[in-house]
């Protein structure tokens, strides 16, 4: 790489001028060559400023110096039958997590008013398992319709699989969007998940999606996945064109299948999240979950490419206060985006 980087700047082309250029292609919706995607993400971490930079030009212009929050709760907790590798909650996971089934309705709507004081736009209910009965899909429209009512705050339902009579349920219900990742390439996501396919959860997008529900859609990285993987996830989304792009980056947890992974560094999340800007320039695309373990110190960089995160913790694990996180927002002269 050093010998790249030589030889180009003995051509006087240096990474700013470079990374500006796909700048200018991603804000004229001009998809980058996979030699490009490559090229950002195997920059020297020198030239991070340069892309950082040449990225925030891309997302100022579609995005402005708006920040949106989201908070989530994990309504129903473990005991899934699934073996997602990353998962603390899954079958084959022994972590010490909290499992319960799904939470009161009061609860939820506890949740959603904290949310609303937190200043997020959206509030996120996710349940455990690989698809929700109709008694849970039910009790949940019941909840999310008196959300709406009595805390208006947006919605967002995150309950596995999904059929297109389930999600016409939720969005008669007042759900706005449905959370449901890709999260890795077609090709990397047999070696994270045996027990439903890439396939199942394409269907489970394009059911929520012709039941009229925005689509939430992201992914995860770190989980052993080559470049390739990051940049065919990341295209794969540019298709999919999902309102919201959670960017996830791995926490491994004790217990489960990935425990010990350590795979990227802060640098390497700050390029993974400047390329899915490049490839998605108009999307709302969220600094989520494993932000605090991954980025660290770097964590305020992640908001010249990402125009919102989570705050106030995951589905099994903290994550940073929402006054901090105010306070981070404020001190680079963002704003927080509540509609
Ligand atoms: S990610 Fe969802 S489906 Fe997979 S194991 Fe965890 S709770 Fe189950």
């Amino acid at each position: 790489m050093t010998q790249i980087i030589d030889t180009e700047l003995a051509r006087g082309e240096s990474y700013a001028s470079k990374f500006a250029e796909y700048a200018g292609m991603s804000i004229r919706g001009e998809e980058l060559s996979r030699a490009q995607c490559l090229e950002v993400l195997n920059s020297p971490d020198e030239a991070m400023l340069d892309l950082l930079a040449a990225t925030y030009t891309v997302r100022r212009e579609f995005c402005g110096n708006k920040v949106h929050i989201h908070v989530l709760m994990n309504a129903k907790s473990g005991i899934c039958p699934e073996d997602c590798g990353y998962c603390s909650q899954s079958a084959v996971s022994t972590a010490m997590i909290e499992k319960y089934p799904l939470v009161a309705k009061q609860k939820l709507l506890e949740g959603a008013q904290a949310a609303k004081d937190a200043q997020a736009k959206r509030f996120c209910i996710v349940t455990s398992g690989r698809a929700a009965s109709w008694r849970d899909v039910n009790y949940l429209c019941d909840a999310v319709t008196e959300i709406i009512q009595e805390v208006g705050i947006k919605v967002c339902a995150c309950v596995g699989l999904i059929d297109e009579e389930k999600a016409r349920a939720f969005k008669e219900a007042g759900v706005d969007q449905l959370n449901h990742n890709l999260n890795t390439s077609e090709n990397f996501s047999p070696s994270i998940v045996s027990s439903h396919t890439y396939a199942d959860r394409m269907e489970t997008l394009q059911a929520a999606r012709s039941a009229g529900l925005e689509l939430c859609s992201g992914a995860i990285f770190g989980m052993g996945e080559a470049q390739d993987d990051v940049i065919d996830v990341l295209v794969e989304l540019r298709k999919l064109e999902p309102q919201s792009i959670p960017v996830n980056f791995l926490h491994a947890i004790d217990g489960t299948p990935l425990e010990g992974k350590d795979e990227l560094s802060p640098q390497d999340c700050l390029r993974i999240l400047c390329l899915a800007r490049l490839l998605n320039p108009r999307q709302e695309i969220r600094v989520a979950g494993g932000r605090e373990v991954n980025l660290r110190s770097l964590q305020p960089l992640s908001l010249y490419a990402a125009n919102s995160l989570f705050v106030d913790g995951y589905l099994t694990t903290p994550g940073q206060n929402t006054d901090e996180a105010w306070a981070m927002i404020k001190d680079l002269g963002f704003e927080i985006e509540i509609d």
